[in-house]
């Protein structure tokens, strides 16, 4: 094992999301054909996942209201071209469909607040043993704020951490649940942790500001994303494990 702090990301590293979102997609799609949106739902879903990736770059927010996306499939669905749909749905104040794509963004967070995300295998087990050989975690996600608690609570994993870090990812963010670490570390033990270890599911959002700090990357593919990594070697982790107690295996590098 690894001794120190471990960072540890929420979405699609503990917990499948991706599952969850996907159903509530499907939801927004059928609340959409409900009110006479012509789009079938196979169709609908392979839009929905391309407007959602370009709004979420259009609002440098991956976490944004989705009734914005279901705005966006409305305005695509009445014959607007993609980019335009994109930009009035990213944009303020909202065009007058706001009112009629409300209902399938409230029939999109229903499903959220209806069905937790499971817990990948392991996931409990894993945090106690890490927790009880004296190592620090740290959780950091930039998801909604709200959303994160709720998981934690429901699955109980929130006594684990020693720190929680809620906010957008960067290398500076990555920086300061280092130091939260380092300094509770230092505190319970008298001395400097020796390891730092960044755990995620996203090499452009996990593994690469865990290699700036100068972290072990920890790979931990899961929900969307899928196992591909990206060819360059700022992304590149130092181990790839598929499933989460091989975090308890991992010797120095
Ligand atoms: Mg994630």
């Amino acid at each position: 094992m690894l001794r120190g702090v471990y960072i540890v990301d929420a979405d699609n590293t503990m917990w499948d999301t991706n599952a969850v979102f996907l159903g509530a997609q499907l939801k927004m799609a059928e609340s959409m054909r409900d009110r006479g949106c012509s789009l079938e739902t196979a169709a609908a879903m392979d839009l929905l996942r391309a407007l959602d990736f370009r709004l979420a770059v259009a609002l440098d927010d991956f976490e944004y209201d989705y009734t914005r996306l279901a705005l966006a499939l409305l305005l695509v669905d009445r014959g607007r071209p993609h980019d335009e749909a994109v930009r009035l749905a990213a944009g303020a104040p909202p065009p007058p469909e706001w009112d009629q794509a409300r209902p399938a963004g409230t029939a999109f967070y229903a499903h959220l607040q209806a069905h937790c995300p499971p817990l990948f295998f392991g996931v409990t087990e894993t945090l106690a043993k890490l927790r009880s050989e004296g190592n620090t975690l740290v959780l950091h996600s930039e998801g909604r704020e709200q959303r994160i608690a709720q998981t934690l609570a429901a699955h109980n994993l929130g006594p684990f951490f020693h720190h929680n870090v809620l906010e957008r990812k960067s290398q500076d963010s990555f920086r300061r649940a280092r130091q939260a670490g380092e300094a509770s570390f230092a505190q319970a033990r008298g001395r400097s942790p020796d390891h730092c270890v960044v755990v995620g599911d996203s090499p452009k959002r996990d593994i690469r500001f865990g290699n700036i700090i100068g972290a072990t990357t920890v790979f931990k593919p899961g929900g969307g994303l899928g196992t591909e990594l990206p060819d360059d070697p700022l992304l590149a982790p130092d181990h790839t494990i598929s499933c989460f107690t091989e975090l308890l295996g991992l010797g120095s590098r």
